[in-house]
């Protein structure tokens, strides 16, 4: 069972994920890295894609370069390709993650591996500290059977990616922001409570059904549906109350880092002058560690 919480953490602000498109034309929710949740340290974007019709999705993200943090995908549904620069392959089957510390530098593509059906996954950014953004660049992949499952009592279970639930620790290790990355299923009117580190930035982001994120005063407690993010404060814990259907969500947590964020594209350093040797390196065949 779930230890309670010693102090509930509680939504203080909802976003709706935004329809956009990215890549060579993938369609998809940009939840965080909009114009107004820019980013929310040490996040710096999620997408969920999640298409049956293949024209949503076929064109996939070709070559593209990446520096200075690190990019985590997770696949609920259909299968992804990811092919870099200096030889790494792997295939992203549902139910699987890969956690690519960029660091210095890669480049890389990662397509659809299928023609048709559905495809669905979450991408997010997790900014690296400045000590390690030219770090060598590290893989984790980690294949769906490696992805512990916990129950959560009667009331649903959840898939440690990363972090720590109920004493289960997810597969991926050595990360700078010390992440937690569950996702959570929970059954109709079922109620869950997760710890999460006291010390982190933490968001739910709900992507089928919907719940409620309880709060100790009962005003305070705010109702989320799927596509939505609720941002939480602080607390170190959460406690979760499906609607009366099932509900589904991630639940991710992360040190934030308190350094200035500059970004362009898929380059984020700490300083425009970064930024500007980041393209330079780029153009000039210096990405590469
Ligand atoms: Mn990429």
């Amino acid at each position: 069972m779930s230890s309670p919480a010693e102090t509930l953490r509680v939504v203080t602000r909802v976003v709706r994920g935004q329809d956009t498109s990215d890549g060579a034309g993938v369609r998809l929710k940009r939840v965080i890295g909009s114009p107004g949740f820019d980013h929310v340290d040490p996040f710096l974007l999620l997408d969920e894609f999640k298409s049956d019709s293949s024209a949503d999705y076929i064109a996939g993200f070709p070559d593209h370069p990446h520096r200075g943090f690190e990019t985590v995908t997770y696949m609920l549904a259909g299968s992804m390709e990811h092919r870099d620069h200096i030889g790494n392959t792997g295939l992203l089957r549902a139910g699987s993650a890969q956690w690519m510390t960029a660091g210095h530098g890669i480049i890389h593509s990662e397509m659809p591996k299928q023609e048709h059906g559905l495809l669905w996954g979450f991408q997010l950014w997790v900014n690296l500290p400045a000590r390690d953004k030219l770090c060598p660049p590290r893989y984790q992949d980690i294949a769906p059977e490696a992805i512990p499952e916990v129950a959560l009592g009667d009331a649903g279970s959840a898939r440690v990616v990363a972090g720590e639930c109920n004493g289960v620790t997810g597969a991926v290790n050595g990360i700078s922001v010390a992440p937690l990355y569950l996702d959570v299923t929970l059954k109709a009117d079922a109620t869950c409570s997760l710890s999460i580190p006291s010390s982190h930035t933490a968001f739910l982001y709900l992507y089928e059904g919907a719940a409620r994120v309880q709060a100790p005063v009962a005003e305070d407690t705010r109702s989320l549906r799927a596509g939505e993010l609720g941002l939480l404060g602080a607390g170190d814990g959460v406690r979760v109350t499906a609607s009366s259907t099932a509900v589904r969500f991630l639940l991710v947590a992360g040190r934030p880092l308190r350094e200035p964020v500059a970004r362009y594209g898929p380059f984020v350093m700490n300083t425009r002058e970064e930024i500007v040797q980041a393209v330079d390196d780029f153009r000039n065949g210096r990405l590469l560690a």
